[in-house]
C-alpha cells in the first residue's frame, strides 16, 4: 500500500486508523521526551564525560578477550574465593559507584565544602579514591594496592585520573566507572599540601585528634615515598578502626604496599584466604584491573604482528636509568651484557653449533633513551643479522619523562604490554614500569642491578638477580615494618633488587 493513499484516510480519523492516529501521538510524546532527556543533564553519567563531551565508558573491551594469544604464559586461575569477592565488589561498585542513584544523592557532589564533619556519611556505601602521582609503574602500583584495600575494607575505588590518563585502560568494572565526577569538592586539591594540612590522617594524628570518637566524612591517607612518622601509622593494626568509620578516604601514593597489609592482623588471614599462593597476588590484580582500551590495544597489537609476531621467540630488555646524566652508559650496558651471557639470555656469536639449532628471536628494547636499542641492535642484531634469526626493536625513545602528557603515557602503556609478550625478561634495578610488565606477563624477570650514584653497590654483586616470583618491591615500607624471620612461615621478605624495600615472598609455600 502507498504512502499517498494511506494519508487521507488518516486526516479523515477513519475507525480503521485509530491505532495509526494513536502510535503517532506516542511517536511524537516520546521523540519530545527523548529530546528532553537528552537536552536536560544526564543523571547518572559522570559528569566527568557529560561535561567534557567525552565518550562514556567502553562497553567492549578487545584486549580483554584477545590478551591470551599474546601473553605466552597462562595465568593460574583466580582462587574460588578470591573470584566470589572480586564479584560480591563489582556488585557493590554497581550499586554504590558513579552510575547508580545512590551516589548522586548521598555523594557529596556539588554544592559541599567541608568534610570536617559526618554530613556525608552514608548508609552502607564507603569510598577510597585514588590520586596519582609519578609514572605510570608507580600508578598501576598504587591503585593495585588500592583496590585489594577497597576490597579487604568493603569500599568502592573510585579514580582521580587527570587527563594525561584519559583512554589507557578499559573501565574494569562491568556496568559503571571508576571515574570520580568533576564535581567531587576539592577535585583539584586534593594532593595540595593545604588539603593535606587539613585533612591528612598524619596531622589529625599529630594534632591527637585520630583517636576521637567522631571521625570525620573525608580523611586523606598520604603514603608517598616522602610520608613522615605520623602518616605511617596508617598501617597499625589499632589505627584502622578509626580509619573505618570514615565513609570517604583519599589515598595519594604510589607504591606497592600491599606486603604492609599481610603484615597487619586486621587483614591477615582474610589475605590468605584470598590467595592462598602469596606469590601472584600482583599478577592477578594486575589482569583483573588493568585491560589496554580499545585505542591502546589497536597500537599495541599493530606494533606486535608487524614486528614481534614472526619469532619464535621474544626476549623484552626493560632499561630505566634514573639519573643518565651521572650513571656513565658504558657502565649500564657492561651490566646488561654481563647477565645476558652470564645466564646465556642470548647465545654469544662464538657458539656457532648451538647458533645454528637457535630460535629466530626478536628483541625489544624499552627505554627513553635511543642509545640502548642502537647498541642492543649492533651487538646482536645487525653485526649478526647473517648468523643468527636475531631482530631488534623498539616502539618509541621519549628522551625523559614527561608528566601531565597522555600520548607520552599512552607510549609507556604500549611499552610495558609489547614487554609482556615476552619469554624472556630483562628488566632494570628499583624500576616499577618493570614490575608491572614482569607482572603482568607472569613470566619472572632478570632484575640487572643498574648502576646508582645515590646507592652504589657493592664490587662483588652480581650483575643481575633472577626474581624469585613476581611480585613487585615496595619501595618505602615503614620503620616498623620488618621481613618476617626466615623460617616463620610468614610471607613477607626481602626484595632481589632494594635492600631496604619489601616483598611477598611466599611463606608457607617457600617452606615445603
Ligand atoms: P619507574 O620510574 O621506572 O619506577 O617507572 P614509572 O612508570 O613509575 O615512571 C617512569 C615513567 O617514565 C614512565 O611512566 C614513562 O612515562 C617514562 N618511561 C620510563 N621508561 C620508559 C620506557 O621504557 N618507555 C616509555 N615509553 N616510557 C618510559
Amino acid at each position: 500500500m502507498g504512502f499517498g493513499r494511506r494519508l487521507p484516510e488518516f486526516i479523515t480519523g477513519s475507525s480503521s486508523n485509530k491505532f495509526t492516529v494513536t502510535a503517532a501521538a506516542a511517536f511524537i510524546v516520546l521523540s519530545l521526551v527523548l529530546i528532553a532527556t537528552v537536552c536536560s543533564p544526564i543523571s547518572y553519567l559522570p559528569l566527568k564525560f557529560a561535561l567534557s563531551g567525552t565518550k562514556p565508558p567502553e562497553q567492549t573491551c578487545e584486549s580483554r578477550e584477545q590478551r591470551s594469544s599474546y601473553l605466552k604464559h597462562r595465568s593460574p586461575e583466580l582462587p574460588p574465593y578470591l573470584l566470589s569477592k572480586l564479584q560480591e565488589y563489582e556488585r557493590r561498585h554497581r550499586r554504590c559507584g558513579p552510575l547508580s542513584e545512590s551516589f548522586n544523592t548521598t555523594s557529596p557532589l556539588g554544592t559541599h565544602n567541608d568534610f570536617s564533619d559526618g554530613e556525608f556519611r552514608t548508609d552502607d556505601c564507603k569510598f577510597v579514591v585514588y590520586s596519582p602521582s609519578q609514572g605510570l609503574g608507580n600508578r598501576i602500583l598504587g591503585l593495585s594496592s588500592t583496590f585489594l584495600y577497597a576490597l579487604l575494607t568493603n569500599r568502592v575505588l573510585l579514580v582521580d585520573f587527570g587527563p594525561d590518563m584519559e583512554d589507557l585502560f578499559c573501565e574494569p568494572f562491568p556496568n559503571s566507572t571508576w571515574y570520580l565526577p568533576e564535581t567531587f569538592p576539592f577535585l583539584f586539591q586534593l594532593q595540595t599540601h593545604r588539603f593535606r594540612a587539613s585533612y591528612s590522617y598524619g596531622n589529625l594524628l599529630k594534632r591527637k585528634d585520630g583517636d576521637s570518637s567522631s571521625s570525620p566524612a573525608l580523611l586523606q591517607i598520604f603514603l608517598q615515598d616522602k610520608y613522615n612518622e605520623y602518616d605511617k601509622l596508617f598501617f597499625k593494626d589499632e589505627n584502622q578502626g578509626f580509619v573505618e568509620r570514615v565513609p570517604w578516604l583519599v589515598l595519594i601514593h604510589d607504591g606497592y604496599f600491599i606486603p604492609c597489609l599481610f603484615q597487619m592482623q586486621s587483614f591477615r588471614s582474610e589475605l590468605e584466604k584470598l590467595f592462598p599462593d602469596q606469590e601472584t597476588v600482583f599478577h592477578h590484580l594486575v589482569k583483573y584491573l588493568f585491560s589496554p582500551s580499545n585505542q591502546a590495544w589497536g597500537q599495541i597489537t599493530g606494533f606486535y604482528e608487524a614486528y614481534l609476531a614472526k619469532a619464535e621467540e621474544r626476549i623484552g630488555f626493560q632499561i630505566r636509568v634514573f639519573e643518565p646524566k651521572q650513571t656513565p652508559f658504558t657502565a649500564v650496558m657492561k651490566q646488561i651484557t654481563s647477565c645476558t651471557q652470564k645466564h646465556r639470555l642470548i647465545l654469544p656469536q662464538s657458539d656457532e653449533v648451538t647458533l645454528r639449532n637457535e630460535k629466530s628471536k626478536s628483541i625489544l628494547v624499552a627505554s627513553l633513551s635511543r642509545k640502548y636499542y642502537e647498541e642492543i641492535d649492533w651487538m646482536y642484531g645487525t653485526r649478526r643479522r647473517q648468523s643468527t634469526g636475531i631482530a631488534v626493536y623498539q616502539a618509541s625513545h621519549e628522551g625523559k619523562q614527561h608528566s601531565g602528557d597522555n600520548s607520552h603515557n599512552m607510549k609507556a602503556w604500549m611499552d610495558i604490554y609489547l614487554l609482556s609478550t615476552s619469554d624472556v625478561l630483562v628488566t632494570s634495578s628499583m624500576s616499577t614500569f618493570g614490575y608491572v610488565a614482569a607482572g603482568i606477563a607472569g613470566v619472572k624477570p632478570w632484575i640487572v642491578m643498574i648502576p646508582d650514584p645515590y646507592h652504589p653497590r657493592g664490587a662483588n654483586e652480581s650483575a643481575c638477580e633472577r626474581a624469585i616470583n613476581l611480585e613487585p618491591c615496595f619501595h618505602f615500607p615503614p620503620w616498623f615494618a620488618y621481613p618476617d624471620p626466615p623460617g616463620t612461615g610468614g610471607p613477607v621478605g626481602r626484595c632481589e633488587d632494594v635492600s631496604w624495600g619489601l616483598k611477598l615472598v611466599g611463606g608457607h609455600k617457600t617452606r615445603r
